[in-house]
């Protein structure tokens, strides 16, 4: 395998979040097992395979790999991708395929399909995928995976297997949806793009982005520009159920060293350990 980009892996329970990011520089998420990857501000040739993309935002630290990634694949001879991003990013991301087909005399086979926050998309029978509205300088999107299963209805459940039987026989449908957010990815937002999108709070692994760390760190000024800052986290402490939190694309004034000291300091038990520095 080739190492071009550097990739962070981590595994919970029976899913593996890859990735990298740091504001200004680059950001590129993969879920393996789901099949489904967010942002390509790099494309690490390992990440070739993953046929499906969810693109947040128009800057060029999470979309400048998408023409390298779209080749990459045609040359590989594989499907064409289907990348789903901000409807007012795709016309823009059309045009730019074009002049590259023409700099480099490549085809661009690709699916682009504008989304916008309510948008729901279908990754398998038992994943889907929503859009929610976040907050930045230009339109912008977080997403959640959501994996539905097929549950007896709540009235039903005193009932004895042979009796379903017959009701199902007779044409009722016993079982409904129920849904499970497995993983949700804010991308670029102030903290509304957490609070107005209550599955950020409850899926089971967030990712999301703390650009800022300094106590020093204005945050009227960071809220402005779509970000984060560490004291919006801390805020918010009680509402964050997930299983684990991972902390994201740190601004490119902090070490990794500065990062870690800044956060242990305000946050001494990482919120039960469940807060992840994505170093
Ligand atoms: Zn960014
Ligand atoms: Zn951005």
């Amino acid at each position: 395998m080739i190492h071009n980009m550097p990739v962070k892996t981590l595994i919970h329970k029976d899913l593996s979040i890859e990735g990298y990011s740091r504001a200004a520089v680059q950001t590129y998420w993969r879920l393996p097992e789901f099949k489904v990857g967010f942002d390509l501000g790099g494309q690490p040739w390992s990440f070739m395979g993953t046929p499906t993309w969810f693109v947040s935002h128009g800057h060029l630290d999470h979309v400048a790999a998408l023409p390298v990634y779209v080749a990459r694949r045609r040359m590989m001879k594989m499907e064409p991708p289907t990348i789903y991003l901000p409807a007012a990013a795709v016309e823009p991301v059309q045009a730019i395929l074009k002049w590259f087909t023409r700099l480099d005399r490549g085809r661009m086979p690709v699916n682009l399909v504008p989304i916008e926050p309510g948008s729901e998309i279908e990754l398998s029978r038992e994943l889907v995928v929503t859009a929610s509205a976040t907050r930045h300088t230009v339109p912008s999107l977080g997403f959640v995976v959501w994996e539905r299963r097929r549950k007896l209805k709540a009235e039903y459940s005193q009932l004895t297997g042979p009796q379903i039987r017959d009701l199902r026989l007779g044409g009722t449908d016993v079982t409904e949806e129920r849904r499970v957010p497995r993983f949700a990815y804010l991308g670029d937002s102030s903290p509304e793009g957490l609070d107005n999108c209550p599955a950020m709070y409850e899926a089971q692994v967030l990712v999301m982005e703390i650009t800022f760390v300094a106590p020093s760190h204005r945050k009227d000024k960071i809220h402005k520009f779509g970000h984060i800052h560490l004291d919006d986290v801390i805020q918010r402490r009680p509402r964050f159920q997930n299983e684990l939190i991972i902390a994201s694309h740190f601004s490119t004034r902090y070490s990794r060293k500065r990062v870690a000291e800044l956060v242990r300091r305000a946050v001494p038990d990482m919120f039960d350990d469940r807060l992840h520095l994505w170093l």
